[in-house]
């Protein structure tokens, strides 16, 4: 390639019109030949310089080292491959696929069909490959190409937006079929009322409408255990700031929920006053749901204990402990799951909408507390909530 510098005549012909202006307006030619070659000679100057202009990148300006070192930071994992070939595995990558990564072929390195494919064609693209590491992981390979040799490909872990939206469409599903059974139940019952109006002897009658009245009451729970839980999460990030007596709220929502029938059951040990920051309303509706379980599924002549101290690490431990049949070990990591229920006949007949434990959970992590379930088969269950305390 011709690398001389091309002459800039534009300058170089003002330079000799203004020599010519300077000579016609009388000036000395000796004076105006050193001027031109001042200005000659600077121009020279200029274009002469090798780096006077800036290049044009250049395909060849792509080297594995220099690319290395820009990725090597990366967040995400990120490879640069020549010839389908990994030349460069950044930190994230190296982490990801294992340091014996650099230098083996790609294709043979994700061993996975779409992989292949992506690296197959000739021009830049993305797939999605679930399983990559772990079987449930979901990743987005981005495959850019530089050049007839080189690409780079970047990954993307969607793992948890994947997980966001599935959880999403089945809690939609669960929610829409709890709510389709007692409707369906209520508009059974109505309309074997309306068709058969008086036919229908009175004692029959009084049940189908205590079953409507039920099924009514069970859709009202529903529905306002879903707006709770949905107000719970809009708010999860607000820390509440609210200075609250933790005992005395405590001793009112667990009489509160336990009525005049099974008040009798509660043994409160509570010593002192515990203060914490909190939001009164959302403290008043775990305590309510953790006694309110405890009395159902504990035994109906037994005792419940709700339990209130500061520990060393100065955290508000309330513990709700009832006498019961207690929890197979099997369930007690999905109990906090919307829905969940170790049976839901019993859960459905006392009631219960399935909410209870997950409402109880976001409110704990709201008040970044920390919620421990502990049962022994017929023993019992032990529910203790941990919530930072304000120094007293
Ligand atoms: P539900 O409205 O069904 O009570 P929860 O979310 O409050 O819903 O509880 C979920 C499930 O956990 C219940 O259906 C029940 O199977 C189990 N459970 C909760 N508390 C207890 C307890 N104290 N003893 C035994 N099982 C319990």
């Amino acid at each position: 390639m011709d690398k001389r510098p091309s002459l800039p005549w534009p300058s170089i012909i003002l330079c000799i019109t203004a020599c010519v202006a300077l000579l016609a307006g009388g000036l000395s030619l000796w004076l105006v030949l050193a001027v031109s070659l001042v200005w000659l000679g600077s121009i020279w100057l200029i274009v002469a310089q090798p780096d006077a202009a800036p290049q044009p990148l250049q395909e060849t300006s792509f080297t594995s080292e220099r690319m290395g070192e820009l990725v090597e930071y990366s967040g995400s994992p990120i490879l640069v491959i020549e010839h389908s070939r990994v030349t460069v595995a950044n930190r994230a990558a190296r982490r990801l696929l294992g340091k014996h990564l650099i230098g083996q072929d790609l294709r043979m390195a994700l061993r996975h069909p779409a992989a292949i494919k992506l690296m197959d064609k000739k021009k830049s693209g993305f797939t999605q490959i679930r399983g990559l590491v772990r079987r449930r992981d979901l990743w987005r390979i981005n495959r850019q190409v530089l050049n007839q040799q080189m690409s780079v490909i970047e990954m993307l872990n969607q793992t948890s937006e994947a997980d966001i939206r599935h959880a999403h469409t089945d809690f939609v599903a669960n929610a829409s079929h709890e709510l389709r059974t007692p409707l369906a139940s209520i508009i059974g019952y109505v309309e074997t009322l309306s068709e058969s109006g008086p036919s229908v002897p009175p004692e029959k009658r009084k049940r189908f409408l205590d079953t409507i009245l039920s099924e009514a009451n069970r859709l009202q729970s529903l529905v306002s255990d879903l707006m709770s839980l949905s107000r719970i999460e809009a708010e999860k990030h607000e820390q509440p700031e609210q200075k609250t007596d933790f005992g005395k709220l405590v001793r009112r929502a667990a009489k509160e929920v336990a009525g005049i029938d099974r008040e009798a059951r509660l043994q409160f040990d509570i010593n002192g006053s515990v203060y914490i920051n909190g939001d009164e309303r959302q403290l008043e509706q775990l305590v309510r749901n953790l006694v309110d379980n405890a009395l159902k599924y504990g035994d109906s002549g037994s005792d419940v204990t709700v339990a209130l101290s500061l520990n060393d690490a100065l955290e508000a431990t309330l513990s709700v402990t009832d006498r019961g049949e207690g929890i197979a070990p099997e369930h007690l990591p999905h109990l906090t799951r919307r829905f969940y229920r170790t049976d839901p006949g019993r859960s459905r007949a006392s009631g219960g909408t399935g909410l209870g434990l997950a409402i109880v959970k976001h409110i704990v992590e709201r008040h970044r507390g920390r919620l421990d379930i502990s049962s022994e088969q017929g023993q019992g269950t032990i529910f203790t909530v941990r919530i930072p305390a304000l120094e007293a």
